[in-house]
Order: C-alpha cells, then sequence, then structure tokens
C-alpha cells in the first residue's frame, strides 16, 4: 500500500463527495451489466501514474466484498486501478482485521465512502443459516469462527419467515448481513464511526445480483445508523 499514513488528507476540491461517488460506482455498474465496459484508467499512463502517484489522492471508494470468484469487484464497477481500495473476505464479513483494512482505507486512503456488498447465493450465509435452521454440523474452528460473524443476523430474522421457502430465506439474510457488517464496523472500528459522525465518510450497503449483474443499493439511511450501532 503505497501511501503515507502521516500526511493530511488531500484538500477536499480533490476528492468528489460521497454522492458523486455512489453515482460513478453506479454508472459503471450500468455499463457492466448492460455489457459495454470502458474499462477506464487501466492502460499504460495510469499504471506509471501508479508507480509515483499517492493513492490517497486518487481512489474513490473503500469496499468490502465477499472472496466468491463470481464477484470481481473491480469489474462489476467498471472501476480502473487507484479507483477502488478492496477488501475482501468470505462472507463479507468484519473481523478486527477486516475492520483494520477498511479502517485504513477510511483513515488513510481518505476515500469519501465505504460500500458494503453483499451478493446472491453467497455460500458463506447459506452455510451459517443451514446450520441454524437445519442443524448441519460444523465446518472446522477456523470457518465456524468465520460463520459466527453472520449469526447476530440470522438471529433478527423473524421466525417464522414470512414466504418460507429456502431462497427468500437466504436473499433475506444476504441483506441482513449487510447491516451486520456495518455495524461490526462501527463497533470494532471507533475511529471510522468518528470519521462518520464527523462527515468525513459515508456508507452504503449494496447486494451484487449474480443472476444479471445488477448492484441493488440498500436503503441509505439504514447504511448510516447500521455503523452507529442501530442494525
Ligand atoms: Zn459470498
Amino acid at each position: 500500500m503505497k501511501t503515507h499514513p502521516a500526511r493530511k488528507p488531500p484538500p477536499s476540491e480533490f476528492k468528489p463527495s460521497a454522492e458523486q461517488v455512489l453515482a460513478a460506482l453506479d454508472q459503471g455498474n450500468r455499463r457492466f451489466r448492460e455489457d459495454r465496459p470502458r474499462h477506464p484508467r487501466t492502460g499504460p499512463l495510469r499504471r506509471r501514474l501508479a508507480h509515483y502517484a499517492d493513492q490517497a489522492e486518487h481512489a474513490l471508494a473503500t469496499v468490502l466484498a465477499c472472496s466468491d470468484s463470481r464477484v470481481p469487484v473491480e469489474r462489476i464497477f467498471d472501476a480502473g486501478i487507484m479507483d477502488l481500495f478492496v477488501v475482501r473476505q468470505a462472507g463479507n464479513v468484519v473481523s478486527q482485521d477486516t475492520a483494520a483494512s477498511l479502517e485504513y482505507g477510511v483513515l488513510h486512503v481518505h476515500t469519501p465512502l465505504v460500500v458494503v456488498l453483499g451478493h446472491t447465493g453467497c455460500g458463506a450465509v447459506t452455510a451459517a443459516w443451514q446450520r441454524q435452521s437445519q442443524g448441519a454440523g460444523g465446518l472446522g474452528p477456523n470457518l465456524d469462527r468465520l460463520l459466527a460473524y453472520i449469526e447476530p443476523a440470522l438471529a433478527r430474522m423473524p421466525q417464522p419467515f414470512p414466504g418460507a421457502g429456502q431462497e427468500e430465506q437466504i436473499a433475506a439474510a444476504v441483506e441482513e448481513n449487510v447491516w451486520q457488517a456495518l455495524a461490526d464496523l462501527g463497533r470494532l472500528s471507533p475511529e471510522v464511526r468518528r470519521a462518520h459522525q464527523e462527515g468525513r465518510v459515508a456508507v452504503a450497503g449494496a447486494v451484487y445480483q449474480l443472476a444479471d449483474g445488477g448492484v441493488r443499493w440498500l436503503d441509505r439511511r439504514r447504511a448510516q445508523e447500521a455503523l452507529q450501532g442501530r442494525p
């Protein structure tokens, strides 16, 4: 990570607002799902710039996504080099180490926006759901610890679930897990929570839809509340 932690944030006029970044991500996703990507900022000039530049003067958003190979983050948003500070973790859960990487994106890469991107058909969310609802066996200590980050989201889902099908329940769990990740980020990183309170960063939740390549943005106000501890 080529940046200078001691530096002050770049003047705000060099960075777009969170709303402008959201609009740019949304436009990039539209190009991706309509199969007309531009692959911006990826050519030789950009690569040379990346060698010399401070990413903090360029990166637009910090994105937490699942490790799933079906969710290639830069492609989904038709983004280029130095556009996104990406953290990937199975189930897009926020452990202490994930929170540290996201905190780096906010405090040192100075992105005006953090996006938590869940996705349909998430294997980690499905495994956690099967364990809770069907008493499926453990997956070993490491994976069980990872799935434990998803359990509070499942515990908030109504029982019995309206629309009893497994597909509907997992879709709802994926969304609930986005709120959980934002809440865990706020809980594990007081620094990010403070930056958010002071208006230096905004947050957004979204779900990537494997079926059509679209990104569905979730309720903006609820994302801010989840980060502040009200998932
Ligand atoms: Zn996943």
